[in-house]
């Protein structure tokens, strides 16, 4: 069977394949051992910002002939350059007529001059003044270009960062820097006739690795100033260009579930009654009841207004994610034991706060000393009232899934949402920021004001309330009213600004 999602499966490592060491489910490049780790980002793409811009601006064929004509150039000068390869940190280092050996007739064609003149509004550029010599004043729109060949080459797998870096190896290759053995002879050729030659889907990946063994950190390779400085150059002199990752959300309205819920909630409340024996201490009636009931007022709240769609609706689900497993895991064992353990675990927990606050001046607002006192006492005088410590069940949430049956459900919603709970990153990073969509400032982020999510937490929460509509029904039947599907012509009316 086929899913929306098969194509993203096939870029990822899956869950089952990660090695897991204690705590830790390794990161599967993360296996390789004596392999340092970089960034094309940060530690090789400013040295080769000059080959971005061919292979942006100018069309492919061209940019790779040029490319080609100046690694003629390496191999004929190979004793100028040394063990240097052509970026700018190391082309700083030769004097004006080495420079022009590899660059003077390439700044003479009809395009190439254009292409590169962008370099020049690079202030610290370290090979500044042999570019000064030879490319004309950039034009207004230079730190577009430049920008347009950072975006073009930003992916470390795009093609064109490709072959950029295969520039770089093929310079090295000219140099005579790379030897391979004779049983290698058809990958020598395929690098030397890139992109023509071979399987692109291997070749491209083999360029790409062999790249990565050129940059700081690998044998004999430094890490420059450039790599840090091209970065600030450009956040100094160019401005932010704010992403609203939600851009176009659309408040979705929720009028029929709202009425679907309140007739809802009536015929649950008329069959709490009907199925109420005493009005004594009945722990599964109440805390089946009571939880099931505690589901549909969260989900009251989220179709209140824009709920569903910011911060608070992701906690209110992930509340009632375990609102759900608490009761599939109750109504598993449907034990009186297990029941009152649960109800004597919340009152212990309302005994503590109020006994914990008797003292105190500075007390928390969202709860009265009075209203924890009175709750206190509800079951029984909270002298009489042991308090327990820790889980209430002795088993954290996952395990109590796993009792339950629920293992499933608990994995698709748990650890995100808890993120949102714990103040996670993963929550700050999907709603305090937007994205700066300038790509000399490396997409950075950008805090934003509060605002609408495009996604709406609201379908999970509905479907959370039937699951535990089941759960109840199963335990006090029949109970038929279930939450349906609103009709499409109700969802997604108003564009937030
Ligand atoms: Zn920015």
């Amino acid at each position: 069977m086929t899913s929306t999602n098969d194509h993203i499966a096939l870029r990822v490592t899956p869950l089952s394949k990660l090695k897991r060491t204690g705590p830790l489910l390794q990161g599967p490049m993360r296996k390789l051992e004596n392999v340092q780790f970089s960034s094309w980002i940060e530690d090789a793409l400013p040295e080769v910002l000059w080959c971005t811009l061919i292979i942006t601006e100018l069309p492919r064929e061209d940019g790779l002939a040029c490319f080609r004509r100046i690694l003629r150039k390496v191999t004929e000068h190979k004793d100028v350059l040394g063990n240097r390869r052509l970026e700018h940190s190391r082309l700083a280092e030769l004097d004006a007529a080495s420079f022009d050996l590899f660059f003077a007739d390439e700044c003479k064609t009809a395009t190439v001059p254009a292409a590169l003149a962008p370099l020049l509004l690079l202030e610290d550029l370290p090979d500044r003044p042999h570019w000064l010599r030879l490319l004309p004043a950039p034009r207004s729109d230079g730190w577009d270009k430049l920008a347009d060949a950072i975006a073009g080459t930003f992916d470390h797998q795009s093609q064109a960062a490709t072959d950029c870096r295969w520039f770089k190896v093929t310079t090295v290759a000219a140099l005579g820097n790379i030897v391979l053995p004779r049983e290698m002879e058809e990958r020598r050729k395929e690098l030397n006739e890139y992109p023509d030659r071979g399987d692109m889907s291997f070749v491209r990946p083999s360029i790409r690795a062999l790249e990565m063994t050129f940059r700081p950190g690998s044998a004999g390779e430094v890490r420059t100033e450039w790599l840090n400085d091209f970065w600030q150059e450009g956040w100094r002199k160019t401005e932010c260009f704010l992403l609203n990752p939600d851009d176009g959300a659309k408040i979705v309205q929720h009028e029929q579930l709202f009425k679907q819920l309140v007739e809802l909630s009536e015929a649950l409340t008329r069959h709490f009654v009907e199925t109420m024996e005493h009005t004594g201490v009945d722990a599964k009636h109440d805390s089946s009841f009571g939880l099931v009931f505690y589901i549909t007022h969260l989900l009251f709240f989220s179709l209140k207004g824009i709920v569903g769609q910011t911060i608070p609706g992701r906690i209110i689900l992930r509340t009632a994610v375990e609102c759900y497993i608490t009761l599939a895991y109750l109504a598993h064992h449907d034990n009186p034991t297990v029941w009152m353990q649960y109800r004597h675990y919340g009152a212990g927990q309302i005994k503590l706060a109020f006994l914990k606050r008797i003292n105190e001046d500075d007390v928390p607002s969202f709860i009265s000393t009075e209203l924890l006192e009175q709750m206190a006492n509800h079951d029984t005088w909270l002298e009489f009232q042991d308090i327990k410590l820790g889980a209430w069940a002795d088993r954290n949430l996952r395990d109590m899934a796993k009792d339950a049956g629920e293992k499933a459900f608990y994995d698709r919603y748990y650890d995100l949402l808890s993120g949102y709970v714990h103040g996670n990153w993963s929550a700050a990073l999907h709603s305090v920021f937007g994205q700066c969509l300038n790509p000399l400032h490396r997409f950075h982020r950008i805090p934003m004001p509060p605002r609408i999510l495009i996604d709406d937490a609201v379908p999970d929460l509905k479907k959370i309330c039937n699951l535990a509509l089941d759960k109840l029904a199963q335990m006090y039947p029949p109970f038929k009213p279930r939450l349906r599907e609103a009709r499409p012509e109700a969802a997604a009316e108003e564009v937030v600004k």
